[in-house]
């Protein structure tokens, strides 16, 4: 069946769906999120897994990490490139300069 184009695509449900676990929807985007999902086995399948693994993922993120594992220095460096690559450059303050300087 195909979905009514006011319900999202389904690259908008998915995205939607990401944002929901962070906070909640505004009441309009998540009743047509609902309704696309009634409508979609395969963002209702994206939904399920995507919750599962944050549920499965959770004590995890809590976990320490030894104190003898060291992630390795050119590790550490391609992270910081991969990083700043997706991460936006901190905003201008008043003043005109960034915080970081
Ligand atoms: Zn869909």
């Amino acid at each position: 069946m195909p979905i009514p184009s006011f319900l999202f695509s389904c690259r908008q449900a998915t995205l939607l769906i990401e944002r929901q676990a962070a906070g909640p929807l505004p009441t309009a985007t998540r009743a047509q999120l609902w309704a696309h999902l009634r409508l979609c086995t395969y963002c209702r399948r994206y939904e399920f897994q995507s919750d599962f693994i944050a549920r499965q993922a959770r004590p995890a993120a809590g976990a320490m990490v030894p104190p003898h594992v060291v992630l390795p220095a050119a590790a550490r460096a391609r992270l910081q490139q991969l990083l700043a690559a997706v991460v936006p450059p901190a905003p201008a303050t008043a003043s005109g300069f960034s915080k970081d300087g």
